[in-house]
């Protein structure tokens, strides 16, 4: 079962909502890590966050939310790639308007994420993201958009966010402001179990709608999931959270798209990595630790290797010349 992001336009099409409650990809998200309850609700408003922002923008390869901190955490970066779609995806429901209408056009959305606690550093229960992250005015919040296929001379696009507002959904709308021009309203939120976000933004040029004013949509569209709360964002399926809050508007619907978690970390990428570090090293860790253990830095993943695993790692790519004597058959 997949968690799906959902997009949704106004009938005369001057505001466009987005919906996300990830419930697998979340669980997958936490599965290595012990976060402490503040962590786990900033990474996911980021994780949330950084879904929804991906799948607002037209582009073939990365969105990554990444800040530098100057507080108990040091590092956080949230990846959301988009790349084509692997598994066919529900068709929109009939009567309904929506729909990318062509197929081979459906991206996928894939997730991964890295939070790095200062060492030494205790990160308290009721951590906000200005007290975890820019404690001393130092913090530096990027978005970053990595090309799948980088063309000679492109660059990764980096944008600075300014850590102005109490909550990430602050700093991103008043990001999206400045750097797009876009009315933006987001509604974030986290615990152990979900990860969910509301995106509403104001589309330019609809040309309105006659009999109503160019501000009445959009009033109305943010007045309506400003009566939202967390728990509410946490706890209703995206469906009915739509339904409650936008049932007296005809909404277009459109093919959600598949979110789930991936990292591409692996046991042999692991094997490799030792292999590079060198016998001497990987010897030296095993007689003082036993075995030889390996956290992925996205997922934290841990990948063992024993006293045996480690002599096959280096047995298998010996040179020929080398080896005290060729090779018998018995
Ligand atoms: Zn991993």
């Amino acid at each position: 079962m997949n968690d799906h992001l959902k997009k949704y336009l106004f009938e005369n099409r001057s505001v466009r909502i987005q919906a996300v409650r990830l419930e697998d990809t979340w669980r997958d998200a936490l599965t290595h890590h012990a976060y402490t309850p503040a962590v786990r609700r900033l990474l996911g408003e980021l994780v949330a966050a950084a879904t929804l922002l991906a799948a607002n923008i037209k582009f073939d390869g990365s969105l990554l939310l990444q800040i530098q901190g100057d507080g108990p955490i040091s590092l956080v970066v949230v990846e959301c790639k988009m790349e084509p779609a692997r598994a066919p995806i529900p068709q929109a429901p009939e009567g309904t308007a929506g729909g990318s209408g062509r197929p081979g056009t459906a991206v996928d959305l894939s997730l991964r994420a890295t939070v790095k606690v200062r060492e030494g550093q205790v990160v308290p229960e009721d951590g906000t993201l200005q007290s975890l992250l820019n404690a001393h005015g130092e913090g530096r919040f990027m978005v970053l958009l990595d090309p799948r296929r980088k063309t000679p001379g492109q660059q990764t696009y980096q944008g600075i966010v300014p850590l102005e507002g109490d909550t990430v959904a602050q700093v991103l709308e008043h990001y999206m402001k400045a750097s797009e021009q876009l009315d933006t309203r987001l509604w974030l939120a986290a615990d152990d179990r979900h990860a969910a976000g509301l995106l509403v933004q104001r589309l330019p040029d609809h040309g309105g709608q006659v009999g109503e004013a160019p501000d009445e949509a959009w009033n109305r569209a943010t007045q309506l999931a400003s009566t939202l709360g967390a728990d509410e964002l946490l706890a209703v399926d995206t469906d009915t959270l739509i339904h409650r809050l936008y049932w007296e508007e005809t909404l277009l619907t459109f093919d959600p798209q598949n979110v789930r978690w991936h990292c591409p970390c692996g046991r042999e990428r692991v094997a490799e990595m030792l292999r590079m570090l060198g016998r001497d090293e990987v010897d030296s860790i095993l007689a003082e630790q036993g075995q030889v253990e390996v956290l992925c830095d996205f997922c934290g993943k841990p990948y063992r290797f024993d006293s045996v695993d480690c002599a096959g790692l280096f047995a298998a790519r010996a040179p020929m010349a080398d080896a005290p004597h060729p090779p018998t058959v018995h």
